[in-house]
């Protein structure tokens, strides 16, 4: 997890311009994906194969996805697919990284509000 910086000593107006330009930041939301990449050692199947001895075919690339906290899928993943892969993994780190930080903000912004609402308790006159 990463550190949270402390948002209550920043400006609003800073809060509201470092949102804006997160926002724009955005990788392009269509080219991203959720998994990790990895090499895997794999069996073939076959009785008779070297890999049926230990030694395994590979190594080839690997996607591996879990999907909720008893499923995992994956795919093998052809040499001209990785650096897409790779890519598209990344963007997706950034876009949660990114909702994540517009978030913070987002909470601190509602918190100032609140406090801006709040009826004055000193008396007037
Ligand atoms: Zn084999």
């Amino acid at each position: 997890m990463a550190v949270r910086e402390n948002l209550s000593k920043v400006s609003t107006l800073a809060l509201r311009s470092r949102r804006e330009g997160l926002a724009k930041l955005l990788p392009p939301l269509v080219e991203v994906l959720r998994g990790s990449l990895m090499e895997r050692y794999l069996t073939c199947g076959k009785p008779y194969c070297k890999c049926a001895r230990g030694e395994r075919h590979g190594p080839v690339w690997y996607l591996s996805v879990t999907l909720d906290q008893s499923h995992r899928t994956g795919s093998t993943v052809p040499p001209g697919q990785v650096e897409q892969v790779r890519r598209w993994i990344e963007n997706y780190h950034q876009v949660k990284e990114r909702l994540e930080k517009i978030s913070d903000i987002n909470r601190e912004l509602l918190r100032r509000q609140k406090n801006q609402d709040k009826p004055k308790k000193r008396a007037e006159k």
